[in-house]
């Protein structure tokens, strides 16, 4: 496993060039990732295109090869997780749970039952249907805070749709795309699945190439707009998820005892590098003070450290690039007259280790409150009306996830539908049901991923008129 891959029409290939992939919790090499040259995206679209027809007419096939795929994760399940840890940093419990989570995604889309044809008209004279048809080859783009489960969720969908798929991982944690790869290389036939590594000119090339017919994207707003206006080009189907600035609004009401380890997980899962992570957390005045200390507290405890040892709670930044912004953004909060009341500098390294910080005494017009930070810091804000809660909730461009944390649910209810965001949650932040639709509002992102919603952003409609005479 120590030599990685491109896996094109369903061989291994190796590249002129390689990228070197650290691992953030060492700064030491974990292995060196193939850099696809501009042939080799090319062949990568040509054979997707070219396995699309045979593929996107066998159903059958297309669920034993996604049940394979499954199985064939989880036979590798061990040496995938490690690799994710290893490039990643989370801890590896986290990451056997992802790789599970792909597994089991694969088998919940061999078993999902693909609408059916709607027949608008059917009579002597004439049949009016509408279908569904794939549309080709789909390049899938994805980042590197989640990597695996982040791509099976679009590639498991696309491919049951019949679509072909050139998947492209971050530069930053390749190895893990790679070796998935490798694992489901037999499962699918050749150009069905490919895998190509390179940085975002190599994602460019890919999203632009005339043969892809369709571009799934996770990652930053700013990379989601480039893609947006190099899909105007030809038109092309985009599905964005893009950032977020999730607020969570404590209500007076609410049993802190009761809620501070989940807000602390909801804020520093990953730490904190999730799209959905809960980023500004709003607190009624009543329940501030113990709220902060039982957080202070949560947070002062946690084991920060290596993800590969036993017992770690939050692994390092996973790269150097992240973990300097998160310095930034804590210096300008300081510089802006926050308190810090854990956390607040790098831990030794080596490795980009930063422990979670609770900052209070900053709000709108500071960076670490009105932008994303995509680390373990997360700022406190006081508030006395629940409606100038919610206004600053939703003051932001961005608008992915909200919460509302309060011992009254009906409460937390009527106050969350006010929240602008695609996911909402009463007492608990960033659980998504498998049949859920998640897509952000506002620039947090365009269309949806998961549900039959999902789903259908990887066919196009085909109104079929036929007339009998
Ligand atoms: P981050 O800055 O957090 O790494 P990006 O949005 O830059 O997030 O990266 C997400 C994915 O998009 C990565 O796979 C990256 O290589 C890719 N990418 C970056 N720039 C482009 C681009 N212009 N076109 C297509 N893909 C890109």
């Amino acid at each position: 496993m120590s030599t990685f891959h491109l896996l094109i029409d369903g061989h291994l290939q190796a590249s002129d060039q390689s990228d070197v992939v650290i691992n953030p919790a060492t700064e030491l090499e974990v292995g060196r990732a193939p850099r696809a040259s501009a042939t080799q995206v090319d062949q990568a679209v040509e054979a997707a295109h070219q396995a699309f027809h045979r593929w996107a007419s066998q159903p059958e096939v297309r669920q034993q090869a996604l049940l394979g795929a499954a199985a064939a994760i989880r036979q590798h399940a061990d040496a995938l997780a490690r690799l994710i840890t290893q490039e990643q940093g989370r801890p590896l419990h986290f990451t056997q749970g992802e790789v599970a989570g792909a597994a089991a995604t694969f088998e919940h889309y061999a078993g999902f039952a693909a609408p059916s044809d709607v027949v608008l008209q059917q009579d002597e004279q004439k049949r009016v249907s509408i279908e569904r048809r794939p549309f080709g080859v789909v390049a899938a783009i994805t980042p590197w805070n989640v990597p695996i489960i982040l791509l099976v969720l679009k590639i498991a969908p696309a491919l049951k749709a019949g679509n072909t798929v050139v998947a492209k991982p971050s530069e930053y944690t390749p190895l893990s795309t790679l070796y998935l790869g490798e694992i489901l290389k037999d499962v699918f036939p050749p150009g069905v699945l490919n895998v190509i590594a390179g940085d975002g000119q190599v994602g460019a090339r890919l999203a632009s190439h005339p043969l892809v017919q369709k571009v799934t994207f996770t990652g930053s707003v700013a990379t989601g707009k480039k893609l947006y206006a190099s899909a105007a080009q030809d038109v092309k189907r985009l599905t964005l998820e893009l950032g977020g600035n999730d607020a969570a609004i404590v209500l007076d009401d609410a049993n802190v005892d009761a809620i501070a380890e989940k807000i602390f997980w909801g804020a520093f899962w990953n730490s904190g590098q999730v799209c959905f992570a809960i980023k500004r957390l709003y607190v009624h005045e009543a329940v501030f003070q113990p709220l902060l200390d039982a957080l202070v507290k949560r947070a002062q405890k946690t084991r920060v450290g290596d993800g590969q040892l036993p017992g770690t709670e939050l692994g390092p930044l996973t790269n150097k690039a992240q973990f300097e912004r998160v310095i930034s953004l804590v210096e300008d909060a300081r510089r802006h007259g926050a308190t810090i009341h854990s956390g607040g500098a790098a831990l030794p390294g080596p490795g980009y280790f930063y422990p979670p910080t609770l900052v209070t005494g900053i709000g709108a017009g500071v960076a670490l409150v009105d932008e994303e930070q995509f680390g373990p810091v997360l700022p406190l804000i006081p508030f006395r009306d629940e409606q100038e809660a919610v206004r600053q909730a939703n003051d932001s461009p961005f608008g992915l996830g909200a919460s509302v944390w309060t011992a009254n649910p009906e409460r937390g209810l009527a106050l969350v539908r006010q929240l602008q965001a695609g996911l909402a949650w009463v007492n608990q932040h960033g659980d998504i049901h498998p049949g859920a639709p998640k897509g952000g509002y506002k620039s947090s992102g365009l269309g949806y991923e998961g549900g039959l919603r999902g789903y259908d952003e990887f066919s196009e409609l085909q109104v079929v008129n036929a007339a009998l005479v």
